[in-house]
């Protein structure tokens, strides 16, 4: 998947606004717990793209870091959990999908972590559903 995405999107509040611009590499929605819990959702519907074609232009999240390797940044203000960043900066940054002004930009092509899926939720599709990360 290589559709490119010019847009922005923000928080609930607007404290924190940021512009995506480039190539998207995948997207899909995530089951796992760690996002079921930061986002207070059954699932996260995220996108990746390369960290340097993704900038904060208003305010600035906070962070939370529940894994030893990444961090997800989050309005401070409004709880609006935004964006899935690794340290190490040649992997892509997951931004939520949801928190586009046009979320329609980019539809999931995949599910990950089924295992964590609350039984309760499924949605409509074929798209192909992973156990864990796409790799297995
Ligand atoms: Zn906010
Ligand atoms: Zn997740």
């Amino acid at each position: 998947m290589s559709n490119m995405i010019d847009a922005e999107g923000g928080c609930l509040c607007g404290a924190v606004r940021y512009r995506v611009c480039g190539p998207i590499e995948e997207s899909g929605y995530c089951h796992c717990r760690t996002c079921q819990r930061q986002s207070g959702a059954p699932s996260v519907a995220w996108f990746a793209l390369k960290p340097s074609d993704f900038a904060y232009i208003k305010g600035k999240p906070n962070t939370y870091r529940a894994s030893d390797h990444a961090a997800r940044e989050f309005c401070a203000n409004c709880g609006s959990y935004l964006v899935f960043r690794e340290d190490d900066e040649t992997q892509t940054l997951g931004v939520n999908t949801a928190t586009l002004d046009d979320p329609l930009l980019s539809p999931p092509a995949f599910h990950i972590f089924c295992e964590d899926r609350i039984g309760w939720f499924e949605t409509a599709d074929d798209l192909p559903r992973y156990d864990h990360g796409r790799a297995g």
